[in-house]
């Protein structure tokens, strides 16, 4: 069997479509959206995540505002840069590149952006409300992947999906929403603690592996016909790989993203809608 490639841009550019007509909506009113982005440290992959992340937001007409700290800077520092973003009318979404270099605790900082300008849904506020089922801003990598199923018509519903990676970024939130009711996956989170990910895995209908662990996923680990989503985006000596060994369970899975061009273009659309949606929000208040 030759596994069917889920491609996640022409879902992206679908979302990036509809936020851009949102954000006309908004300028045809006198109301501008702008996108802020923190980026702590100097490494070269998140350098060229924020570029990313300007360069969308001008493809759908939103001002974006770029912060870069260098490695080192205290966490008072980024504190008081958010407390500055937090009160920026012009800022609608806050975005703190992850990860965070070393000695910074991501979950103070996190808690620190407001609430309702949370451009990745990160803010326990925003988490709680996920666990809720409420509406809210939420994490656009689970959000992206979600998508990414609908628009390839996999069903979750009674499906047996297994998560590996427990990241609240990924793993975590993704394992919630598939629970919801109205998704109705049944879901395993697998960790480094998992005994036999391989014995775990080969049941999955539906895997997802957000692990930052090349090639951990390989033929061993999937049984024919199952849906592999592949969050991982590894720079190695031989590019960018995700976290599965495409070339091995493509030959076995009935469905799998690429890296590039899976979910990473969707993380990016979702990163956009938060921000379009918490501009309407404010437009509204
Ligand atoms: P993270 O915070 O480092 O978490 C990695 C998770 O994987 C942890 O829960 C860890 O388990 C688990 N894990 C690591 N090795 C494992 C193994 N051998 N067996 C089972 N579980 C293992 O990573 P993250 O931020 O979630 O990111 C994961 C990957 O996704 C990275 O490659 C990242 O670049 C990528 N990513 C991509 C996008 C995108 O848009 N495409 C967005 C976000 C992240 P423990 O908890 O036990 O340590």
């Amino acid at each position: 069997m030759t596994a069917r490639v889920l491609s996640g841009k022409e879902v992206a550019a679908a979302v990036e479509a509809e936020v851009a007509a949102r954000v006309a909506a908004l300028a045809a009113r006198g109301r501008g959206v702008g996108l802020a982005t923190v980026l702590v440290g100097e490494d070269p992959a998140s350098q060229v995540y924020v570029r990313g992340k300007h360069r969308a937001a001008a493809r759908v007409g939103m001002q974006s505002f770029d912060h870069a700290l260098p490695t080192g800077a205290p966490a008072g520092e980024v504190a008081a840069l958010l407390d500055r973003l937090n009160a920026d009318p012009a800022v609608d979404g806050i975005l703190v590149q992850m990860p965070l270099p070393g000695g910074l605790d991501p979950l103070p900082l996190l808690e620190r952006i407001d609430p309702a300008k949370d451009a990745d849904g990160l803010h326990p506020m925003n988490l709680g409300r996920l666990v809720l089922g409420r509406p809210g801003l939420r994490p656009a990598t689970p959000v992206g992947i979600l998508r990414l199923l609908d628009f390839h018509g996999i069903a979750t519903r009674g499906a047996f999906v297994v998560v590996v990676g427990r990241s609240f970024l990924v793993g975590r939130p993704l394992a919630i929403l598939l629970g919801l009711k109205g998704r109705d996956a049944t879901v395993a989170l697998a960790h480094t603690a998992t005994r036999d990910l391989a014995e775990l895995t080969r049941q999955a209908d539906i895997l997802v592996v957000a692990a930052g662990r090349p090639g951990l996923i390989g033929a061993e680990h999937v049984r024919p016909g199952v849906t592999v989503i592949d969050v991982g985006t590894n720079r190695t000596a031989a590019g960018l790989v995700g976290d599965v060994d495409f070339a091995a369970v493509s030959a076995v899975a009935g469905a799998i993203t690429p890296v590039p061009g899976g979910v990473g273009p969707l993380t990016i659309a979702g990163l956009l809608e938060n921000t379009v949606m918490a501009a309407e929000q404010h437009a509204a208040a």
